[in-house]
């Protein structure tokens, strides 16, 4: 076997020419550059991806996800009115008789670029009907609503089925499944960017998977969310808090995970690969 495996190697250096030292991950220096003017075409020095330890079941946190809600505990987040309801290992929007009044649950930690995990369960039996079922919503930087809503067999305006950019875009389909069976949500969200002068420089996307299905493909967002009215851009930070909607349905959460994302995450024009 010895020397079969020196035979190999010698064979590799020969067919290889410039491969980079043994010492070396494999690549080439001697491919062209890509755009950026930084890298070769299988650079050896590129920097190598950082692992990342996926979770031992679908939709279980990786190792480098911020976790927000595991079932045991609300520390991550704070209601408008006072906590939401905890109970075998869900949260839920409590009553307005119990919170006193609309009651959204806001994340202490502010983000901005995000791909986000999340699990709910429309109210079972459904109550009511049209966006009065099930009704909340996921508001990236509490300002852009990818909604939620008990859409299994529930008539509705599009633009307010769940999986929609409320008030602009519906989704591409209604994969809901029937209230009280649990749901989940995995979204990109990217934020929108200003100019000095406050003017919109790049609008927020958004991808949203919805039980596994595509229900948006980097979406450009329209604005802020707003009800009856076309959303607009007002100029904000780079950061700002996760909030989960109260419109008076008791919709329960569970497995609520983050990964803020990097600068190169966000796609780029072909000029833009430097790293
Ligand atoms: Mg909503």
């Amino acid at each position: 076997m010895k020397g079969i495996h020196i035979g190999m190697v010698t064979a590799a250096c020969v067919m290889a020419g410039t491969l980079a030292h043994a010492e070396d991950r494999p690549g080439f220096r001697d491919t062209p550059i890509l755009p950026g003017g930084k890298w070769h075409v299988h650079d050896p020095d590129r920097p190598a991806p950082a692992v990342v330890t996926p979770a031992a079941t679908p939709g279980g946190a990786p190792s480098d996800a911020i976790v927000l809600f595991d079932g045991t505990s609300l520390d991550a987040w704070h209601g408008e009115r006072g906590p939401w309801l905890l109970e075998q290992g869900a949260m839920t929007i409590p009553s307005r008789a119990q919170s006193g009044g609309e009651n959204n649950l806001i994340s202490k930690q502010e983000f901005g670029d995000v791909q986000l995990h999340l699990e709910f369960r429309s109210p079972n039996p459904p109550q009511k009907s049209s966006q009065d079922r099930g009704n909340s919503g996921i508001w990236f930087m509490q300002r852009y609503e990818v909604q939620i809503l008990d859409s299994y067999q529930n008539a509705t305006y599009a633009d307010g089925t769940v999986g929609a950019v409320y008030g602009w875009k519906p989704p591409l389909v209604n994969p809901s499944r029937p209230p009280g069976e649990w749901q989940s949500y995995d979204i990109v969200f990217e934020r929108p960017h200003f100019a000095p002068d406050g003017s919109l420089a790049r609008p927020a996307y958004v991808t949203v998977l919805l039980n596994g299905v595509l229900v948006q493909n980097h979406q450009a967002m329209l604005g802020t969310t707003i009800w009856r009215k076309v959303a607009q851009y007002e100029a904000h930070g780079d950061k700002a808090p996760i909030q989960l909607q109260d419109h008076n349905s008791p919709v329960s959460f569970r497995n609520i995970w983050v990964r803020p994302l990097p600068e190169d995450a966000i796609a780029q024009d072909l000029k833009g690969a430097t790293r």
